[in-house]
Protein backbone atom coordinates (compact mmCIF):
# COMPACT_ATOMS: atom_id res chain seq x y z
CA UNK A 1 0.00 0.00 0.00
CA UNK A 2 1.12 3.58 -0.80
CA UNK A 3 0.30 6.83 0.70
CA UNK A 4 -2.36 8.04 -0.99
CA UNK A 5 -1.72 11.34 -2.23
CA UNK A 6 -4.56 13.24 -0.57
CA UNK A 7 -2.42 12.80 2.63
CA UNK A 8 -0.21 15.28 1.12
CA UNK A 9 0.25 18.72 0.06
CA UNK A 10 2.39 18.90 -2.78
CA UNK A 11 3.86 21.14 -4.61
CA UNK A 12 1.69 22.77 -7.11
CA UNK A 13 4.44 25.35 -8.75
CA UNK A 14 2.92 28.36 -7.31
CA UNK A 15 6.78 29.02 -6.11
CA UNK A 16 10.21 28.23 -7.56
CA UNK A 17 12.62 29.76 -5.31
CA UNK A 18 13.65 28.37 -2.00
CA UNK A 19 16.42 28.68 0.77
CA UNK A 20 16.32 24.87 0.59
CA UNK A 21 16.23 22.15 -1.32
CA UNK A 22 16.56 19.09 0.24
CA UNK A 23 16.91 16.27 -2.68
CA UNK A 24 15.67 12.63 -1.20
CA UNK A 25 13.17 12.48 1.32
CA UNK A 26 14.33 8.78 3.34
CA UNK A 27 14.73 9.39 7.00
CA UNK A 28 17.52 11.67 7.07
CA UNK A 29 16.19 14.29 4.25
CA UNK A 30 12.80 14.23 5.82
CA UNK A 31 14.30 15.08 9.55
CA UNK A 32 16.27 17.73 8.01
CA UNK A 33 13.06 19.46 6.23
CA UNK A 34 11.13 19.25 9.27
CA UNK A 35 13.81 20.89 11.37
CA UNK A 36 14.68 23.72 9.18
CA UNK A 37 10.75 24.04 7.89
CA UNK A 38 10.47 24.90 11.77
CA UNK A 39 13.21 26.93 11.84
CA UNK A 40 11.27 29.25 9.31
CA UNK A 41 13.46 28.04 6.38
CA UNK A 42 11.85 27.98 3.22
CA UNK A 43 12.10 24.19 1.99
CA UNK A 44 11.33 22.21 -0.76
CA UNK A 45 11.79 18.16 -0.77
CA UNK A 46 12.12 16.27 -3.86
CA UNK A 47 11.91 12.41 -4.15
CA UNK A 48 11.03 10.04 -6.17
CA UNK A 49 9.22 7.66 -4.45
CA UNK A 50 6.19 7.96 -2.18
CA UNK A 51 6.87 6.05 1.06
CA UNK A 52 4.83 2.67 1.64
CA UNK A 53 1.92 3.56 4.58
CA UNK A 54 2.44 0.99 7.96
CA UNK A 55 0.92 -1.87 8.14
CA UNK A 56 -0.23 -4.42 9.96
CA UNK A 57 2.81 -6.82 9.44
CA UNK A 58 5.95 -5.91 11.37
CA UNK A 59 8.28 -4.48 8.85
CA UNK A 60 12.06 -6.51 8.60
CA UNK A 61 13.68 -2.97 8.62
CA UNK A 62 13.88 -1.94 12.28
CA UNK A 63 16.17 0.89 13.73
CA UNK A 64 18.32 1.12 16.68
CA UNK A 65 17.76 4.84 17.35
CA UNK A 66 19.65 6.91 20.18
CA UNK A 67 18.03 8.47 23.16
CA UNK A 68 20.33 11.50 21.45
CA UNK A 69 17.94 11.13 17.80
CA UNK A 70 15.23 10.39 19.99
CA UNK A 71 15.39 14.14 21.42
CA UNK A 72 15.99 15.63 17.81
CA UNK A 73 13.06 13.37 16.27
CA UNK A 74 10.83 15.03 19.53
CA UNK A 75 12.25 18.70 18.29
CA UNK A 76 11.35 17.97 14.75
CA UNK A 77 7.47 17.25 16.50
CA UNK A 78 7.89 13.62 15.34
CA UNK A 79 8.73 11.69 18.43
CA UNK A 80 4.94 12.36 19.87
CA UNK A 81 3.62 10.86 16.76
CA UNK A 82 4.94 7.45 16.91
CA UNK A 83 2.48 4.23 17.93
CA UNK A 84 4.07 4.06 20.94
CA UNK A 85 2.50 0.05 20.85
CA UNK A 86 5.34 -0.47 18.27
CA UNK A 87 8.34 0.91 20.01
CA UNK A 88 10.64 -1.27 22.32
CA UNK A 89 12.64 0.18 24.63
CA UNK A 90 16.05 -1.19 25.31
CA UNK A 91 17.39 -1.58 28.58
CA UNK A 92 20.60 -3.69 28.73
CA UNK A 93 23.21 -5.02 25.57
CA UNK A 94 24.71 -8.68 25.98
CA UNK A 95 27.32 -8.97 23.27
CA UNK A 96 29.17 -12.23 23.16
CA UNK A 97 32.36 -13.02 21.54
CA UNK A 98 33.33 -16.16 19.72
CA UNK A 99 34.39 -17.95 23.33
CA UNK A 100 32.78 -19.20 25.72
CA UNK A 101 32.62 -16.92 28.89
CA UNK A 102 33.71 -13.90 26.53
CA UNK A 103 30.76 -11.68 27.24
CA UNK A 104 30.52 -7.87 27.57
CA UNK A 105 26.76 -6.04 29.07
CA UNK A 106 25.63 -2.07 29.09
CA UNK A 107 23.10 -1.56 31.09
CA UNK A 108 21.02 1.80 31.04
CA UNK A 109 19.99 1.39 35.28
CA UNK A 110 24.33 1.42 35.67
CA UNK A 111 24.66 4.34 33.24
CA UNK A 112 21.68 6.56 34.82
CA UNK A 113 19.63 6.36 31.72
CA UNK A 114 16.32 5.22 30.93
CA UNK A 115 17.61 3.64 27.66
CA UNK A 116 20.40 2.86 25.61
CA UNK A 117 18.60 2.74 22.78
CA UNK A 118 14.65 2.61 21.33
CA UNK A 119 13.89 0.00 18.11
CA UNK A 120 11.20 0.99 15.95
CA UNK A 121 10.34 0.43 12.45
CA UNK A 122 11.36 1.85 9.43
CA UNK A 123 8.23 1.97 7.59
CA UNK A 124 6.39 3.66 10.52
CA UNK A 125 8.79 6.17 11.60
CA UNK A 126 9.06 7.68 7.36
CA UNK A 127 5.24 7.55 7.20
CA UNK A 128 5.42 9.74 10.41
CA UNK A 129 7.58 12.36 9.15
CA UNK A 130 5.57 12.16 5.97
CA UNK A 131 2.60 13.05 7.29
CA UNK A 132 3.92 15.60 9.50
CA UNK A 133 5.63 17.71 6.42
CA UNK A 134 3.28 19.01 4.75
CA UNK A 135 1.54 20.57 8.20
CA UNK A 136 4.87 22.70 8.36
CA UNK A 137 3.43 25.87 6.35
CA UNK A 138 6.87 26.30 4.58
CA UNK A 139 7.96 22.84 3.28
CA UNK A 140 6.79 21.99 -0.46
CA UNK A 141 6.87 18.26 -0.88
CA UNK A 142 7.82 17.65 -4.96
CA UNK A 143 7.30 14.35 -5.31
CA UNK A 144 6.90 11.75 -7.07
CA UNK A 145 9.84 13.83 -9.01
CA UNK A 146 12.91 12.98 -10.61
CA UNK A 147 16.43 15.35 -10.90
CA UNK A 148 17.05 15.62 -14.66
CA UNK A 149 19.85 18.26 -14.09
CA UNK A 150 22.22 19.90 -10.88
CA UNK A 151 23.44 23.64 -11.60
CA UNK A 152 25.13 24.77 -8.62
CA UNK A 153 26.26 28.74 -9.57
CA UNK A 154 27.83 31.07 -7.42
CA UNK A 155 24.94 33.01 -6.02
CA UNK A 156 22.20 29.96 -6.25
CA UNK A 157 21.68 26.51 -7.29
CA UNK A 158 19.05 25.54 -9.84
CA UNK A 159 17.59 22.00 -10.27
CA UNK A 160 15.65 20.97 -12.90
CA UNK A 161 13.49 18.16 -12.69
CA UNK A 162 12.44 15.65 -15.67
CA UNK A 163 9.12 17.30 -15.93
CA UNK A 164 10.86 20.26 -16.86
CA UNK A 165 9.91 22.23 -13.49
CA UNK A 166 12.98 24.34 -12.28
CA UNK A 167 13.38 25.01 -8.74
CA UNK A 168 16.09 27.42 -7.27
CA UNK A 169 17.57 27.82 -3.91
CA UNK A 170 21.25 28.84 -1.88
CA UNK A 171 21.66 25.59 -0.94
CA UNK A 172 20.81 22.03 -1.80
CA UNK A 173 21.47 19.12 0.31
CA UNK A 174 22.03 15.84 -1.05
CA UNK A 175 20.05 13.21 1.27
CA UNK A 176 19.66 10.64 -1.70
CA UNK A 177 21.17 7.91 0.04
CA UNK A 178 24.65 5.80 -0.37
CA UNK A 179 24.50 5.85 -4.56
CA UNK A 180 23.89 9.74 -4.37
CA UNK A 181 23.24 11.45 -7.61
CA UNK A 182 23.56 14.68 -5.78
CA UNK A 183 27.15 13.70 -5.04
CA UNK A 184 27.72 12.68 -8.41
CA UNK A 185 26.67 15.88 -9.77
CA UNK A 186 28.82 17.69 -8.09
CA UNK A 187 32.01 15.68 -8.39
CA UNK A 188 32.80 14.84 -5.33
CA UNK A 189 34.80 12.11 -4.92
CA UNK A 190 33.57 8.63 -3.00
CA UNK A 191 35.61 5.68 -1.84
CA UNK A 192 33.42 2.23 -1.74
CA UNK A 193 34.75 -0.76 -0.48
CA UNK A 194 32.09 -3.58 -0.91
CA UNK A 195 32.49 -5.88 2.39
CA UNK A 196 31.39 -9.15 -0.06
CA UNK A 197 28.51 -9.34 3.30
CA UNK A 198 25.19 -8.92 3.48
CA UNK A 199 22.61 -7.84 6.08
CA UNK A 200 19.71 -10.84 6.52
CA UNK A 201 16.95 -8.98 8.28
CA UNK A 202 13.69 -10.93 9.39
CA UNK A 203 11.65 -10.78 12.53
CA UNK A 204 10.24 -13.49 14.88
CA UNK A 205 8.09 -14.40 18.09
CA UNK A 206 9.92 -15.77 20.36
CA UNK A 207 9.09 -18.63 23.66
CA UNK A 208 10.90 -16.74 26.29
CA UNK A 209 10.41 -12.61 27.19
CA UNK A 210 13.63 -10.65 25.91
CA UNK A 211 13.54 -8.05 29.05
CA UNK A 212 14.50 -5.71 27.08
CA UNK A 213 17.50 -7.06 25.97
CA UNK A 214 19.54 -6.42 22.81
CA UNK A 215 21.37 -10.03 21.73
CA UNK A 216 24.65 -9.67 19.79
CA UNK A 217 27.22 -12.34 18.85
CA UNK A 218 30.48 -11.80 16.96
CA UNK A 219 30.87 -15.42 15.49
CA UNK A 220 33.46 -16.18 12.65
CA UNK A 221 30.37 -16.95 10.71
CA UNK A 222 29.24 -12.85 10.96
CA UNK A 223 27.64 -10.65 13.39
CA UNK A 224 24.51 -11.74 14.38
CA UNK A 225 22.02 -9.49 16.73
CA UNK A 226 18.12 -10.04 18.16
CA UNK A 227 16.86 -6.58 19.11
CA UNK A 228 13.57 -6.52 21.39
CA UNK A 229 10.41 -5.59 19.63
CA UNK A 230 6.76 -5.22 21.84
CA UNK A 231 5.77 -8.66 23.68
CA UNK A 232 7.61 -11.61 22.77
CA UNK A 233 9.21 -10.48 19.61
CA UNK A 234 12.69 -10.16 18.14
CA UNK A 235 13.70 -7.99 15.18
CA UNK A 236 17.65 -10.07 13.49
CA UNK A 237 20.34 -8.82 11.47
CA UNK A 238 22.72 -11.15 10.64
CA UNK A 239 25.88 -9.62 8.48
CA UNK A 240 27.10 -12.49 6.67
CA UNK A 241 29.26 -13.40 3.72
CA UNK A 242 27.36 -13.33 0.68
CA UNK A 243 27.30 -16.85 -0.12
CA UNK A 244 26.26 -17.52 3.13
CA UNK A 245 23.35 -14.98 3.22
CA UNK A 246 21.61 -16.56 -0.02
CA UNK A 247 21.36 -19.85 1.80
CA UNK A 248 19.53 -18.10 4.46
CA UNK A 249 17.30 -16.53 2.46
CA UNK A 250 16.50 -20.41 0.42
CA UNK A 251 15.64 -21.35 4.00
CA UNK A 252 11.91 -22.19 4.66
CA UNK A 253 10.51 -20.47 7.91
CA UNK A 254 11.15 -23.66 9.56
CA UNK A 255 14.57 -24.02 8.95
CA UNK A 256 15.51 -20.25 9.52
CA UNK A 257 14.04 -20.56 12.74
CA UNK A 258 15.95 -23.24 13.97
CA UNK A 259 19.67 -22.05 12.81
CA UNK A 260 18.73 -18.45 14.56
CA UNK A 261 18.11 -20.73 17.91
CA UNK A 262 20.61 -22.42 17.30
CA UNK A 263 23.37 -19.50 16.33
CA UNK A 264 21.84 -17.55 19.60
CA UNK A 265 22.11 -20.13 21.76
CA UNK A 266 18.11 -20.46 22.99
CA UNK A 267 18.49 -17.14 24.67
CA UNK A 268 15.17 -16.31 24.01
CA UNK A 269 14.28 -19.97 23.37
CA UNK A 270 12.14 -21.42 20.06
CA UNK A 271 12.43 -18.24 17.53
CA UNK A 272 9.43 -18.72 14.92
CA UNK A 273 9.01 -16.72 11.81
CA UNK A 274 6.91 -14.05 11.86
CA UNK A 275 8.68 -11.54 8.91
CA UNK A 276 10.48 -13.46 6.48
CA UNK A 277 13.84 -12.71 5.59
CA UNK A 278 14.88 -9.96 3.46
CA UNK A 279 18.69 -9.11 2.69
CA UNK A 280 20.78 -6.11 2.03
CA UNK A 281 24.20 -5.79 0.61
CA UNK A 282 26.91 -3.90 3.02
CA UNK A 283 29.93 -1.81 1.77
CA UNK A 284 31.96 1.11 3.24
CA UNK A 285 31.72 4.53 1.96
CA UNK A 286 34.16 7.45 2.75
CA UNK A 287 33.32 10.25 0.98
CA UNK A 288 36.34 12.89 0.06
CA UNK A 289 34.21 16.15 0.66
CA UNK A 290 30.46 16.79 2.78
CA UNK A 291 30.31 20.13 1.22
CA UNK A 292 30.95 21.61 -2.26
CA UNK A 293 29.78 25.31 -3.12
CA UNK A 294 25.73 25.86 -2.41
CA UNK A 295 25.42 22.28 -1.60
CA UNK A 296 25.87 19.89 1.57
CA UNK A 297 25.33 16.25 2.01
CA UNK A 298 24.19 13.91 4.82
CA UNK A 299 23.21 10.56 5.51
CA UNK A 300 24.22 7.73 3.84
CA UNK A 301 25.19 9.69 0.88
CA UNK A 302 27.91 11.59 3.13
CA UNK A 303 29.04 8.40 4.58
CA UNK A 304 28.35 4.40 4.77
CA UNK A 305 29.11 1.99 7.57
CA UNK A 306 28.23 -1.31 8.60
CA UNK A 307 25.16 -2.11 10.21
CA UNK A 308 27.21 -3.65 13.48
CA UNK A 309 26.69 -0.82 15.51
CA UNK A 310 23.31 0.26 14.45
CA UNK A 311 24.48 3.43 14.06
CA UNK A 312 24.14 4.04 9.90
CA UNK A 313 21.00 6.23 10.26
CA UNK A 314 21.53 7.71 13.80
CA UNK A 315 25.19 9.34 12.08
CA UNK A 316 22.80 10.90 9.55
CA UNK A 317 20.16 12.25 11.90
CA UNK A 318 23.09 13.96 13.48
CA UNK A 319 24.33 15.25 10.30
CA UNK A 320 21.16 16.58 10.11
CA UNK A 321 21.00 18.37 13.54
CA UNK A 322 24.04 19.84 13.01
CA UNK A 323 23.39 21.39 9.86
CA UNK A 324 19.77 22.32 11.04
CA UNK A 325 21.81 24.47 13.96
CA UNK A 326 24.49 25.88 11.88
CA UNK A 327 21.81 27.27 9.62
CA UNK A 328 19.28 28.40 12.33
CA UNK A 329 21.92 30.06 14.05
CA UNK A 330 22.75 31.93 11.31
CA UNK A 331 20.05 33.78 11.47
CA UNK A 332 17.12 34.32 8.65
CA UNK A 333 18.83 37.11 6.91
CA UNK A 334 22.17 35.38 6.16
CA UNK A 335 22.81 33.16 3.10
CA UNK A 336 22.18 29.68 4.03
CA UNK A 337 24.13 28.47 0.85
CA UNK A 338 27.29 30.62 2.48
CA UNK A 339 30.35 28.77 1.97
CA UNK A 340 31.48 29.65 5.32
CA UNK A 341 28.56 28.34 7.04
CA UNK A 342 28.84 24.93 5.30
CA UNK A 343 32.64 24.81 6.25
CA UNK A 344 31.29 25.09 9.78
CA UNK A 345 28.74 22.44 9.37
CA UNK A 346 31.61 20.08 7.38
CA UNK A 347 34.37 20.46 10.02
CA UNK A 348 31.60 19.72 12.83
CA UNK A 349 30.78 16.61 11.12
CA UNK A 350 34.29 15.24 10.74
CA UNK A 351 35.29 13.23 13.86
CA UNK A 352 32.05 11.64 15.05
CA UNK A 353 31.69 10.21 10.92
CA UNK A 354 35.70 9.27 11.17
CA UNK A 355 35.21 7.49 14.84
CA UNK A 356 32.13 5.86 13.71
CA UNK A 357 33.82 4.51 10.19
CA UNK A 358 36.86 3.39 12.22
CA UNK A 359 35.28 1.60 14.98
CA UNK A 360 32.85 -0.58 12.48
CA UNK A 361 35.71 -1.42 9.91
CA UNK A 362 38.00 -1.99 12.79
CA UNK A 363 35.61 -4.68 14.76
CA UNK A 364 33.98 -6.11 11.58
CA UNK A 365 38.01 -6.98 10.58
CA UNK A 366 38.60 -7.74 14.17
CA UNK A 367 35.81 -10.47 14.97
CA UNK A 368 36.04 -11.26 10.66
CA UNK A 369 39.54 -12.51 10.95
CA UNK A 370 40.31 -16.57 11.28
CA UNK A 371 43.58 -15.76 13.13
CA UNK A 372 44.16 -17.44 16.33
CA UNK A 373 45.70 -14.79 17.50
CA UNK A 374 43.39 -12.01 16.53
CA UNK A 375 40.72 -14.51 18.36
CA UNK A 376 42.25 -14.22 21.62
CA UNK A 377 42.63 -10.69 21.56
CA UNK A 378 39.24 -10.08 21.15
CA UNK A 379 37.80 -11.95 22.98
CA UNK A 380 40.04 -11.18 25.76
CA UNK A 381 39.45 -7.29 24.98
CA UNK A 382 35.44 -7.93 25.67
CA UNK A 383 36.15 -9.54 28.85
CA UNK A 384 38.60 -6.84 29.85
CA UNK A 385 35.88 -4.01 28.44
CA UNK A 386 33.14 -5.52 30.72
CA UNK A 387 35.51 -4.58 33.89
CA UNK A 388 36.30 -1.17 32.77
CA UNK A 389 33.25 0.92 33.95
CA UNK A 390 34.88 4.09 32.51
CA UNK A 391 35.54 2.18 29.17
CA UNK A 392 32.33 1.64 29.24
CA UNK A 393 30.69 4.34 29.69
CA UNK A 394 32.94 6.27 27.29
CA UNK A 395 31.22 3.48 24.78
CA UNK A 396 27.80 4.45 26.16
CA UNK A 397 27.78 8.29 25.78
CA UNK A 398 29.06 7.91 22.23
CA UNK A 399 26.21 5.36 21.21
CA UNK A 400 23.34 7.25 23.21
CA UNK A 401 24.73 10.75 21.27
C1 LIG B 1 20.30 -4.18 7.47
C2 LIG B 1 20.55 -2.81 7.96
C3 LIG B 1 20.24 -2.47 9.25
C4 LIG B 1 20.44 -1.20 9.72
N1 LIG B 1 20.15 -0.91 11.01
C5 LIG B 1 20.38 0.32 11.50
C6 LIG B 1 20.09 0.64 12.86
O1 LIG B 1 19.65 -0.19 13.66
N2 LIG B 1 20.36 1.91 13.29
C7 LIG B 1 20.88 2.84 12.46
O2 LIG B 1 21.14 3.97 12.90
N3 LIG B 1 21.13 2.58 11.14
C8 LIG B 1 20.91 1.35 10.65
N4 LIG B 1 21.17 1.08 9.34
C9 LIG B 1 21.63 2.16 8.44
C10 LIG B 1 20.44 2.93 7.86
O3 LIG B 1 19.59 2.06 7.16
C11 LIG B 1 20.89 4.03 6.90
O4 LIG B 1 21.98 4.72 7.45
C12 LIG B 1 19.74 5.03 6.65
O5 LIG B 1 18.64 4.39 6.05
C13 LIG B 1 20.19 6.18 5.75
O6 LIG B 1 19.11 7.07 5.58
P1 LIG B 1 19.18 8.19 4.45
O7 LIG B 1 17.90 8.97 4.58
O8 LIG B 1 20.47 8.91 4.50
O9 LIG B 1 19.22 7.39 3.08
P2 LIG B 1 18.10 6.43 2.40
O10 LIG B 1 17.31 5.73 3.44
O11 LIG B 1 18.85 5.64 1.40
O12 LIG B 1 17.14 7.48 1.70
C14 LIG B 1 17.51 8.13 0.51
C15 LIG B 1 16.27 8.73 -0.13
O13 LIG B 1 16.64 9.43 -1.31
C16 LIG B 1 15.80 9.05 -2.38
N5 LIG B 1 16.57 9.19 -3.62
C17 LIG B 1 17.45 8.32 -4.15
N6 LIG B 1 17.93 8.81 -5.31
C18 LIG B 1 17.33 10.00 -5.50
C19 LIG B 1 17.41 10.99 -6.53
N7 LIG B 1 18.21 10.84 -7.61
N8 LIG B 1 16.65 12.10 -6.42
C20 LIG B 1 15.83 12.28 -5.34
N9 LIG B 1 15.73 11.38 -4.34
C21 LIG B 1 16.46 10.26 -4.43
C22 LIG B 1 15.38 7.63 -2.08
O14 LIG B 1 14.16 7.30 -2.74
C23 LIG B 1 15.23 7.66 -0.56
O15 LIG B 1 13.95 8.07 -0.16
C24 LIG B 1 20.99 -0.21 8.86
C25 LIG B 1 21.31 -0.53 7.53
C26 LIG B 1 21.12 -1.83 7.09
C27 LIG B 1 21.50 -2.20 5.68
Amino acid sequence: MVLHSSMLRFYLGASLNFDVIIIGGGLVGASLALALGKAGLKVAVVEPKLPQARSGVWDARIYAISPGSAAFLDSCGIWGQLDRTRICQVEEMRIFGDESRSELGFNAYDAGLRELAIILENRALQETMWRALPEVPNIDVVAPAECENLLLAENAAELTLKDGRILRARLIVGADGADSWVRQQAGIEVDTRQYGQMAVVANFSTEKAHRNTAFQWFLRAGVLALLPLPGKHVSMVWSVATERAEELLALTHQELAACVTLASGGVVGDLQVMTPAAAFPLRIQRVARLIAPRLALVGDAAHNVHPLAGQGVNLGFRDARELAHVLGRSGAQTDCGDYYLLRQYERARAEDIAAMRLATDTLQKLFGSASPTLRKLRNFGLRVTDRQIFLKNLFIQHAVA
